[in-house]
């Protein structure tokens, strides 16, 4: 009988699986891509569904979902740690492992759902800050040359979202990741003005880590963006589009109050929640079994029992409402598998 995805996404949405496998080590891993890459099926690697859309046809090849577990570290008392964490590993159990372990840094990435092997793709980031700043290196399987690849940092290509590991979406499988953190009881200068005002302190002064994680996880929870079962609002993978990043000239075409964050390129970076908002997207907005979060416009969420074809319905609609009034395109975050926006 055939597993359905459903189970394995966030969205709670996705047909079938023809083949699942469950990748408990670096070996059963390396063995099932190589196995399947041999017979020349389709392929697709998950770790915790957390930002891909599964169509309701669901996927005719082989899932291996990534379950590889194991943290090493090795530390020193000047200059921190490097701490090498296998891909299978969650994503928030490691940053409240690092925390309790004394290591500073991770904090405000705190309640990121996924695991640790997805998290250089988009190169995660919240409130002020990137796994990027983190990563020392990456391990690979290249499933071009059928060979172990390890990136460097500069060799990742990290950028806004991005990675060389998206850009070559399908090419490599990261094995594990290794991070580079410093010891200490103070976080990093808070950076988010709205996470500054929780803490009551300015942007740039610090506040103690455990404290920066409880107050991240609070204004993640009221936005939806922690995952709960039992709550709607957070059967989503998290922010559907990525925030656009325009011309100068186009961002001058904006209107005055639109929030505006320049880039070293030259470019401008702008909100794509605002754009929705003024685009007449409303919270709460249903579409048949899809909707608008009621907490945060920017995730488009399962009410119960929608078809991936109802949330992409709603995201055509969504972008098309932008485009008219702003002639801008907004790029989906959200991996597809099976499915297309345009
Ligand atoms: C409620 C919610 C809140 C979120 N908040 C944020 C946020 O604040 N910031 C942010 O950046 N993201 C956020 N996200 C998105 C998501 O959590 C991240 O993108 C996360 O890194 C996805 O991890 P995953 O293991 O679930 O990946 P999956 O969804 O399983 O996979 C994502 C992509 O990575 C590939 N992949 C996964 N593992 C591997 C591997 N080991 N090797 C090669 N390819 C692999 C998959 O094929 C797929 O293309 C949020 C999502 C949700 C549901």
């Amino acid at each position: 009988m055939p597993e359905s995805l459903r189970d394995y996404t966030s969205l709670h949405i996705g047909g079938p699986a023809k083949k699942l496998l469950h990748a408990k080590s670096e070996e059963e891993l390396v063995a099932a891509v190589r196995t399947t890459d041999e017979a020349n099926e389709p392929l697709l690697i998950i770790g915790g569904g957390s930002n891909i859309l599964v169509g309701d046809s669901g996927f005719d090849g082989t899932v291996v979902r990534v379950e590889t577990k194991g943290i090493s570290a090795t530390v020193d008392a000047c200059s921190g740690g490097m701490i090498t964490v296998a891909a299978g590993e969650g994503w928030d159990d490691f940053v409240a492992w690092s925390l309790t372990q004394g290591f500073v840094g991770l904090e405000t990435l705190s309640g990121i759902p996924g695991t640790i092997g997805a998290s250089p793709i988009q190169n995660i980031g919240a409130y002020g800050h990137e796994v990027a700043e983190f990563i020392a290196r990456v391990r690979t399987w290249d499933r071009k040359t059928n060979s172990y690849r390890t990136f460097s940092n500069s060799e990742c290509e990290f950028e806004y979202r991005s990675s060389i590991f998206k850009k070559e979406r399908d090419r490599y499988v990261i094995i594990d990741v290794t991070f580079q953190i410093e010891k200490g009881e103070l976080g990093l200068p808070i950076k988010y003005e709205e996470l500054a005002h929780a803490l009551k302190v300015e942007i740039d002064q610090r506040a103690l880590v455990d404290q920066v994680r409880s107050a991240v996880l609070s204004l993640r929870a009221l936005k939806g963006m922690l995952l709960d079962s039992k709550d709607h609002d957070t059967w989503s993978a998290g922010s559907f589009f990525v925030n656009p990043i325009v011309s100068a000239e186009i961002a001058a075409m904006l209107p005055e109050d639109a929030p505006r964050w320049p880039q070293s390129s030259g470019k401008v970076k702008t909100s794509a929640a605002w754009l929705m908002e003024r685009s007449g997207i409303r919270k709460g907005h249903c579409h048949e079994g899809a909707g608008v979060s009621s907490k945060h416009v920017l995730a488009l969420v399962n009410n119960g029992n929608a078809k991936a074809s109802d949330v992409i319905e709603l995201a055509r609609a969504s972008r098309a409402a932008v485009r008219e009034k702003f002639g801008i395109t907004l790029e989906p975050e959200v991996q597809f598998v099976g499915l297309t926006l345009d």
